[in-house]
């Protein structure tokens, strides 16, 4: 991507500010990378970003190419006008936190997407009493039809990315998930950085 992009690191978070109509485009530098994604509404923090709210609205328990990603008050927030990898992004399971990798063993405190939600809103001045549900871009979680989920690696290349319009005024965060234990970042289990660019018009460098 030749656009000058902002960064998440590798296991950070970050928040960005939209306005109604503008384009977040979310680039997997690596390929490899899943993205934990929220919105909070600018009118009021506490109307977030809601996956039950998006399942029932999009009647399905993906998240696909020219979906919305609606609020708690089932408000339409993103809608996803491009996928360029065409891919089912996962609604069904919680952002990772400390409690998890205690629970996969790590003795010592581990990054989360959890704490990187907090994070990033701590820096723009929101503290959220509560930790919402997350979109989670590029996650591989495959169900069959007994119910069952899987965790598989992401079905992205490297440069592999989405496209989504705010609908609404709102603070977006993104977590480049730490996990380094199980292979849902990829079979090396290393997490890796993503581009993010907040542009006022669909980008032209990329096909819809
Ligand atoms: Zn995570």
């Amino acid at each position: 991507m030749s656009l000058d992009a902002d960064i998440v690191p590798a296991s950070r978070g970050r928040s960005f500010k939209m306005k109604a109509g503008q384009f977040a485009l979310v680039t997997n530098t690596h390929g490899n990378q899943v993205v934990d994604a929220w919105a909070l509404a600018d009118s009021d923090h506490f109307e977030t970003s809601s996956l039950d709210h998006t399942r029932s609205m999009n009647s399905n328990i993906f998240f696909t190419e020219g979906m919305a990603l609606m609020s708690s008050r089932r408000r339409p927030m993103l809608t996803m006008v491009a996928d360029s990898a065409k891919v089912r992004h996962d609604t069904l399971l919680c952002p990772c936190n400390r409690e998890l990798y205690q629970q996969l063993g790590c003795e010592e405190y581990h990054r989360s997407c959890t704490d990187n939600f907090h994070e990033a809103l701590s820096g723009v001045g929101i503290e959220m009493p509560f930790t919402p549900a997350s979109l989670n871009l590029f996650m591989n979680v495959p169900v069959t039809a007994d119910g069952t989920v899987d965790r598989v690696p992401p079905d992205t290349a490297a440069g592999d990315y989405v496209v989504m319009r705010a609908e609404m005024d709102l603070i977006l965060v993104l977590s480049a998930c730490p996990q380094d234990i199980t292979p849902i970042n990829g079979a090396a289990r290393t997490p890796r950085d993503v581009a993010v660019n907040i542009l006022d018009t669909y980008p032209s460098e990329v096909s819809a």
